[in-house]
């Protein structure tokens, strides 16, 4: 085996909507089709978090009453983790949980949420549920790439100045349904609110993920290139649905 992670799966039975889990597949997938040895740490409420062996940590989404109990339990690790993401760790949280990685967010119903203010946005309620398939131009990469995957949420998160978006919604709602943003990057910390799976088609991201979390404990290793005809099939099946949605 050349090269190993560490995957810590915050709170896999509260975060998992609309094939959140297929993520970790993905991860693990890409990851051991090159020889990299992959560990999985699935951390339910109450468990700790060992940050110092911990080289990604993925979140998935979650409903109101998921993300209040998550929010709680996080809340005594939310200095460590914001350590952590200074110092690179990769953070990958969808939805409910990128939501939650800002400083509050407000439920339909006006409750509000404190958030691990890892980074700088803020998620307010709205009219209507932001609801179906979308895509982005994603500039992770030169030139910008498509990432396409699924959005259902009420909040609309804005980001703070200077906060880079994951993306420029090319089909969809994004981030608030109005400014075109959609995710939000900060150091190797990526929110979005696409569900899908998001990774299995959009392998680019994935790969982009794993190479991220080899750096940070300074594993040098050249992903090799895969055979992504199915992946990109996939990505191509679901760009196809989100175009004709409201731009
Ligand atoms: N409960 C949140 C919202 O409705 C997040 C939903 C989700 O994770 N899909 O905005």
């Amino acid at each position: 085996m050349t090269g190993k992670i560490n995957i810590y799966h915050l709170y896999p039975n509260h975060l998992n909507l609309y094939g959140d889990r297929g993520n970790m597949l993905a991860l693990c997938r890409r990851a051991r089709w090159r020889g990299i040895e992959v560990n999985i740490v699935p951390v339910g409420p109450g468990d700790g978090i060992n940050f110092t062996s911990c080289d990604l940590l993925f979140m998935g989404g979650g409903q109101d009453s998921d993300q209040k109990l998550v929010a709680e339990d996080l809340k005594e690790r939310s200095a460590e983790m914001r350590r952590a993401a200074e110092e690179n760790m990769v953070i990958f949280a969808v939805c409910g949980s990128y939501q939650l990685l800002g400083s509050y967010y407000t439920t339909a119903r006006g409750e509000k949420i404190g958030g691990l203010e890892i980074i700088n946005l803020y998620t307010d309620p709205g009219h209507g549920r932001l609801i179906g398939n979308a895509a982005i131009s994603c500039s992770l990469w030169d030139p910008s790439r498509t990432l396409v995957g699924f959005e259902n949420h009420g909040g609309r998160t804005y980001l703070g100045e200077n906060l880079q978006p994951l993306g420029k919604v090319l089909y969809g709602y994004g981030n608030n349904g109005t400014d075109k943003t959609e995710g939000a990057v900060y150091n190797n910390v990526i929110g979005t609110y696409l569900h899908g799976s998001l990774l299995p088609k959009n392998p680019w991201l994935t790969d982009h993920l794993l190479q991220k979390a080899l750096a940070y404990r300074h594993q040098d290793i050249t992903l090799r290139e895969l055979d992504d005809s199915l992946e990109i099939e996939a990505h191509q099946a679901a760009l196809k649905l989100a175009e004709g949605r409201p731009r």
